[in-house]
């Protein structure tokens, strides 16, 4: 007896694809899976037998795969981002009809796909970007997913989207047509720039509270799992506590101690920077995110600058004051949460000039309803941000909301005094105090902006605006001085 036509296919069965295919059979959609290299289709056909016999078929031959879904027929992609994807299209294009569709869940850069949306359009075939978030635990139990491009493709398979995303009690799925062209990429992108900033804002926390703090590892777990009850209740933070409990299966001690200090990156915080830079955005907390990473890389010379300033006399640690711990942790809390509404806020700005450019029309205060669950940076504190812009949605930035601004105001003697430590030890928190920075600067009427700008008029002839009087100036410094 033939097979009957499934709903739905996915190529590409590297961790994510292996992961979405089995959790979209779980939810009872017949689907059908397609790898390049064949043996990865087993292996799903294996997991798909051994986790209770789901409706999923594997397929050797792409154009067997593409005829095995029902029409109007719908493909997720889930290869490398770039020409793997473009490779992956012409594969399966050939077979496909006017009216099928096309989904890139992978971390693709937003421009790729809207030129991909163009070309396949002029073969009848609709196409959608669609950032997936979770990692391999969230694209088999519920991601979080953000899917830009065709509404009519989105319509397709909304059923399935719903389903298949993480359920949040009184959110709902955290899935949602984010907009037009490549912006669920770009959304995708977004967040893992702010990804970047959380992880970096943790490990400063950490770096404080071990190296100033002298915390050990348990009493490090401790002050993470107490902290995962309040305002920082989320993922990351939860994973941190745990991370520091491990004890390592190699050697004594614990694991986290044994693990290199040097980050890799995969390069979404790159693009994220580039386009703060591109759009004219501030987000000095996930430029510092990424620097970070940068100068963590270069560990062989960091290894030898130690060496030459060890020798002139600079210890690791520059104060060896003793501090109480307990107050720290709380310190160190309170900046680390006020720092990382700085962060969201960048990251918020940067996804509202970027709708404003394209015309995405994109709704922030969604976005952070859907990043809620499934996702790496799945946080209590994202209903704050959804209520702050329910309550305003041209809110021109998180900090001037009114309940945003009152935590900062109640935080802000702990972070100054976290930030004061950190730089008098010569523990580097970069993140934290490029935060501080950025809420120091936004929240004042008047910066020494007016020097650069008569600076720049002197040398250049550049022009400057009085505070006094309408209208461009232009005065010839030097003939003063
Ligand atoms: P990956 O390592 O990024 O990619 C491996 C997949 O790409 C395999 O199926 C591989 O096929 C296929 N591939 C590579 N080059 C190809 C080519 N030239 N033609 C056709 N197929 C090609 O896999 P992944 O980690 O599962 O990630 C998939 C996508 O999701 C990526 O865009 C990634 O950035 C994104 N993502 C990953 C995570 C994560 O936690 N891993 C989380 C969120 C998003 P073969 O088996 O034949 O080599």
């Amino acid at each position: 007896m033939a097979q009957p036509l499934t709903r739905i296919g996915l190529a590409g069965l590297a961790v994510m694809g292996q992961n979405l295919a089995l959790n979209i059979a779980d939810k009872g959609f017949p689907i059908s899976v397609y790898n390049r290299t064949t043996s990865k289709v087993d292996e799903t056909v294996e997991r798909a037998k051994q986790e209770g016999n789901l409706p999923l078929y594997g397929f050797h031959d792409p154009e067997a795969f593409v005829n095995s879904i029902k029409k109007p027929r719908v493909i997720i992609m889930l290869v490398k981002a770039g020409a793997p994807v473009d490779q992956t299209i012409k594969t399966l294009s050939g077979f496909l009809e006017k009216g099928d569709c096309i989904i890139d869940g992978g971390n693709e850069w937003y421009e790729n796909t809207e030129r991909r949306e163009k070309e396949v359009a002029e073969l009848g075939l609709l196409y959608l970007g669609m950032g997936v978030s979770g990692g391999e635990e969230g694209a088999r139990r519920g991601p979080s997913m953000m899917p830009g491009g065709s509404f009519e493709a989105y319509k397709y398979i909304e059923d399935i989207l719903l389903k298949v995303a993480a359920q949040v009690p009184d959110s709902g799925p955290c899935v949602t047509y984010i907009g037009k062209g490549g912006s669920g990429n770009f959304v995708k992108m977004i967040h893992n720039g702010i990804e970047y900033g959380d992880m970096q804002l943790i490990a400063e926390a950490y770096d404080v509270l071990k190296s100033v703090g002298k915390l050990t590892n348990e009493e490090l777990q401790s002050a993470f799992t107490e902290w995962n009850k309040g305002e920082l209740l989320s993922f990351l933070i939860e994973i941190t506590a745990d991370i520091f409990g491990i004890k390592d299966d190699k050697g004594d001690g614990y694991l986290v101690d044994k693990v290199l200090d040097k980050t890799g990156m995969k390069g979404t915080g790159k693009w994220t920077v580039q386009q703060a830079a591109e759009l004219s955005v501030a987000a000095p907390t996930i430029e510092a995110s990424l620097d970070a990473r940068f100068l963590s890389g270069l560990k062989d010379e960091r290894v030898e600058a130690a060496k030459v300033f060890k020798a002139g006399g600079f210890g690791d640690i520059l104060t060896d004051q003793t501090v109480d711990k307990k107050q720290l942790i709380d310190d160190v809390r309170k900046a680390l949460y006020a720092a990382k509404i700085c962060s969201y806020a960048q990251g918020m700005n940067l996804i509202r000039a970027k709708s404003a450019e394209k015309g995405w029309d994109l709704a922030l205060g969604e976005l952070a309803r859907i990043w809620k669950g499934g996702c790496i940076i799945r946080a209590i504190f994202l209903d704050r941000i959804k209520q702050a812009y329910d309550r305003n949605p041209n809110l021109a930035n998180l900090l001037v909301d009114p309940d945003f601004a009152k935590e900062i105001i109640d935080r802000q003697g702990a972070w100054r005094r976290v930030v004061c430590l950190a730089v008098n030890s010569g523990i580097s928190i970069p993140g934290m105090s490029a935060s501080l920075a950025y809420f120091d600067t936004y929240r004042r009427d008047r910066l020494p902006a007016n020097l650069v700008q008569a600076q720049r008029d002197y040398f250049g002839a550049h022009t400057y605006e009085r505070v006094d009087i309408e209208g461009s100036y232009h005065t010839e410094w030097f003939k003063l001085a």
